[in-house]
């Protein structure tokens, strides 16, 4: 194997780290507690487990943690009163409604009713018109922790080429928006793009936001690029289910000069960004200084 692994989780932690630590000097100075309200709706198994796993993390980082847990056939209006009431909480700096809603809600209605400035999962109309617009918005979490990797790892982004496969709002899009933040020659590519490999062999930086199993293979890779797997897929294989991501890791990584794997890449940096965004939303929201480092 070639490429270097870059660590998901080592960089979490950190990013935690970091976190928890200014969260420490708020409540010092200012005598601030960061607040994060978590809504979940139903009792799709995986969303509890990523609530629960908000909840703990929010906790560790020093936070104020709102759990709010509603029956499935809640009505969208009752919903939509909880918003307005955790808008108008001062406890409550971040609120973020998981998804997926069920079907007799309109998700883009609910989440256009959260508070913007509270709207810590980027989603909101009126942050993907400030990221779009090149303005400081709050910003998605998985693209935001994809950045910060490639940051970290390559230091400036400018004039590298990067390909983002998939167009998706909460990860394609703002992707492409944050990669062209910082100077990057930005192509997105979809399930029509013509010849997709050779696209992306084209990719200085390479993206894989799909949600096929391993779909990306080593030769579509070109030698030493950076490789981001954001894709999550569960696949049967040997009688176990397995974790796989967009990427094909043993033909990619002998190809790439750094690449994401999964487990332990993309995923655990989609929390950390997060509290990070929560911490930010609190700075905003009392004219104090953002944290460093953690914000696009
Ligand atoms: P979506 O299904 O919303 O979007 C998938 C995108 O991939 C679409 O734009 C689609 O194109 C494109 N696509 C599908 N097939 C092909 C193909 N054959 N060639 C090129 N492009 C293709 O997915 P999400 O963006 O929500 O998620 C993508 C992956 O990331 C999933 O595996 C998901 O589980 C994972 N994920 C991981 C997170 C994390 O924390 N690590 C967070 C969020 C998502 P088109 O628009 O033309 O249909």
């Amino acid at each position: 194997m070639a490429g270097q692994v870059i660590d998901g989780k080592a960089f979490a932690a950190d990013v935690r780290a970091r976190v928890a630590a200014h969260v420490a000097r708020l409540a010092e100075e200012q005598g601030l507690v960061p607040g994060l309200a978590v809504v979940l709706v139903g009792e799709d198994p995986a969303s509890q487990v990523y609530v629960r796993n908000k909840g703990v993390q929010t906790l560790e980082a020093g936070m104020r943690s709102f759990e709010h847990k509603l029956p499935a056939d809640t009505p969208e209006a009752d919903l939509l009163a909880l918003i307005a009431r955790l808008n108008a909480d001062a406890q409550v700096h971040g609120i973020l409604v998981q998804l997926p809603l069920p079907a007799h809600m309109n998700a883009d209605l609910v989440i256009n009713a959260i508070d913007p400035a509270k709207d810590v999962d980027g989603f909101h109309i009126s942050n993907v018109g400030l990221l779009g617009t090149g303005q400081k918005a709050m910003v998605p979490c998985t693209p935001l922790g994809c950045l910060m990797m490639l940051r970290a790892y390559h230091g400036s982004l400018s004039g590298l080429n990067a390909v983002v496969v998939g167009r998706s709002n909460i990860v394609g899009k703002p992707m492409a928006q944050l990669l062209l933040g910082d100077s990057c020659t930005v192509t997105i590519a979809h399930s029509r793009t013509k010849d997709l490999a050779a696209l992306c062999r084209s990719a200085d930086i390479l993206v894989a936001a799909v949600g096929r199993p391993e779909m990306i293979t080593g030769d579509m890779v070109k030698p030493g690029a950076t490789v981001i797997d954001v894709g999550i897929n569960r696949v049967e294989r040997d009688g176990k289910t397995r974790l796989v991501g967009d990427v094909d890791f043993a033909s990619a990584a002998a190809v790439a000069g750094a690449i994401t794997p999964v487990p332990g890449g993309v995923g655990p940096m989609t929390i950390a960004c997060l509290l990070a965004n929560t911490l930010t939303a609190c700075c905003r929201a009392h004219g104090l200084p953002e944290p460093e480092g953690l914000t696009a």
